[in-house]
């Protein structure tokens, strides 16, 4: 047995599906000249190889994705028989001796270099093709076995190195029973995602296996205690079955709570809103009874494409949401791409530290054009339900002003074009910045709500990745640190009447309830799997004991007793997680 980070609840039985990591690493060997017509051999075959499993890999995605959506695979194969790419190969190989891995290494890398310093979009995506491309040829001269594609014929729980949010797009949800990974952090949005969709997923595992994981390999994965069983004895299999049962159970018995009137014992009633990256998890969060859409993360509607959606694409989604939730609230949060969230056809700059970087209202802010094109889809489709509109990752006053400005210039513009939207939209800001937090008083009387973005708070008060599992065991929500910072929030916003609402991962966790039951915080909205099991703990609290327990949480000097305290408190009752 295997100890991760448990990151998505569940338990998940089956074989291993590992994906390829495609990091080679090899001697910059040489070849002797006789050796020559041998080595050409080799790399025609690798040619032919590679191709074959392009041209396979588009049939199976055909059926799936379309014709349209297939050029890649045209794009791929066109690399294979570029003169240019091939001559330099080859020149490699004939001048320097070297062999066809490494010759077709240096090529790779000196095309990708090119593209990459070009400031055109268009051949920046093409770097990438050849990346691509390259690491396939390299895969079938190099002889190593991986499998690229995921088995058809039966399910299969997914292990790879590290995995990213485009990916999980991808996944087929009615085959990955699971996810593995080394890599990773519990608050990624991977692990949002995997949340989201139900999948257990334990990461972290870098550095813990003995031998790797295996193609085939059977596996058990806990997603709740993160733990992962490599074949297993059938001791262990006939428990975890049953295990599997006894969870399922509670989730039937959680999916009873829907429709109950979501308040503590005493009467205080709450709002349990749901996160969500597309409109296909609508249908789940409304029948977990959520009271509406407290965050839509809309950069998921960005991913899976080649180019960004333009006005009408995104109207039409936004208006969906927004008519599906018939009059319950949608917030719709602008694009926040960046960090752990990438485009493929959007070329962010590699930097050292992607989240001190460009990112999210930064990047809306210098292109105006696509933030506009957002803004005035979510206008109007505000004319179609009850929209509200959130900016993520603001840190001044200027940025709060700068965005205004180009809603004004959206609002006026749809004005002329006699367009109808709701005028007095409500906007708020998510605080997810320290800086945020602590000119929270300067930013209240300018926003019609706060949205208190722990995922990113805890990581930037505490100066920990979220993303590095490394420093996963400093990755603290509970910590004083950051509790202070929620409470200096909260006081900011009532000295000015404005609602705030927590939508970070720490919603979901139900131990943090006597917290916004003392802060007065009556608005959460978390994954959509989570909302039925705070439910739950929520009818069995007391408002009457969150002053007292709060009271000793603020004593407390370290985020371990703040846990020790609020474990205390704990009300799971059918749950015994
Ligand atoms: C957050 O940072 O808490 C948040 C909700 O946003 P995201 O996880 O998408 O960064
Ligand atoms: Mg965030």
């Amino acid at each position: 047995m295997v100890e991760g980070i448990g990151a998505s609840s569940g338990i998940a039985m089956g074989k291993a599906f590992v994906i390829p990591t495609w990091e080679w690493d090899f001697p910059d060997k040489l070849i002797d000249v006789t050796d020559l017509a041998f080595e050409f051999e080799r790399l025609y075959d690798g040619i032919r190889c590679s191709k074959d499993e392009i041209v396979h890999m588009k049939q199976e995605f055909v059926s799936v994705l379309g014709e349209e959506q297939t050029s890649i695979f045209d794009a791929h194969l066109a690399i294979l028989e570029d003169p240019i790419f091939m001559s330099e190969v080859q020149g490699i190989m004939q001048r320097q001796y070297k062999a066809a891995e490494v010759a077709v290494k240096e090529a790779i890398e000196k095309f990708v270099n090119m593209f990459d310093l070009l400031d055109d979009q268009y051949m920046k995506e093409r770097a990438l093709d050849i990346k691509d491309v390259g690491n396939r040829l390299l895969k079938h001269l190099l002889g190593a076995l991986e499998e690229t594609l995921p088995p058809k014929d039966h399910p299969y729980i997914v292990v790879a190195k590290e995995l990213i949010p485009s990916q999980m797009v991808h996944l087929d949800i009615n085959q990955a029973l699971g996810l593995v990974t080394m890599l990773g952090g519990k608050t990624s949005h991977v692990a949002i995602m995997a949340r989201a969709m139900g999948v257990p997923y334990v990461l972290g595992l870098e550095g813990k296996l003995n031998t790797a994981i295996q193609n085939g390999d059977f596996l058990i994965i806990d997603g709740d205690e993160g733990r992962v069983f490599v074949n297993p004895s059938e001791e262990i299999i006939e428990q975890y079955k049953i295990r599997k049962t006894i969870w399922q159970k509670m989730r039937d018995k959680l999916q009873t709570l829907a429709g109950v009137p979501t308040q503590t014992k005493d009467g205080v009633a709450f709002q349990l809103a749901a996160n969500i990256s597309s409109v296909k998890e609508l249908d789940q969060a409304l029948r977990n009874g959520a009271s509406g859409v407290g965050l839509f993360r809309t950069e998921f509607l960005y991913m899976d494409r080649h180019s960004l959606p333009q006005e009408e694409e995104q109207f039409v989604v936004y208006k969906q949401v927004a008519e599906e939730l018939g009059g319950k609230h949608v917030v719709i949060r602008t694009l926040d791409i960046g960090g752990d969230k990438s485009l493929d056809y959007f070329a962010l700059p590699e930097e050292d530290n992607p989240s001190l970087g460009y990112r999210a209202i930064r990047i809306t802010l210098d292109r105006t054009d696509l933030f506009k094109t957002q803004l005035r889809a979510i206008l109007r489709a505000s004319h179609y339900g009850h929209i509200k509109i959130l900016y993520p990752m603001i840190s001044s006053i200027e940025e709060l002003d700068k965005a205004n400005q180009v809603l004004e210039e959206a609002k006026q513009e749809l004005r002329n074009e006699r367009i109808p939207f709701q005028a007095d939209i409500e906007v708020g800001i998510m605080i997810e910045v320290p800086a945020a937090v602590l000119i929270a008083d300067i930013l209240a009387p300018k926003v019609d709500f706060f949205s208190i973005g722990t995922n990113d708070l805890v990581q930037y008060v505490l100066a920990v990745d979220r993303m590095n599992e490394q420093v996963a065991h400093l990755y603290d929500p509970f910590h004083p640190a950051v509790l202070r910072m929620l409470k200096q929030t909260v006081e900011a916003a009532k000295a000015c009447n404005v609602p705030v609402s927590v939508c970070g991962e720490m919603a979901g966790d139900i131990r943090a309830l006597p917290i916004w039951l003392a802060l007065g915080i009556r608005d959460l909205s978390m994954s959509v799997m989570s909302i039925l099991r705070v439910k739950n703990s929520l009818l069995q609290s007391q408002y009457s004991e969150s002053a007292a327990i709060w009271k000793e949480v603020l004593g407390c000097g370290s985020g371990k007793q703040v846990v020790e305290v609020l474990n205390k408190h704990l009300h799971q009752d059918v749950l015994t997680k």
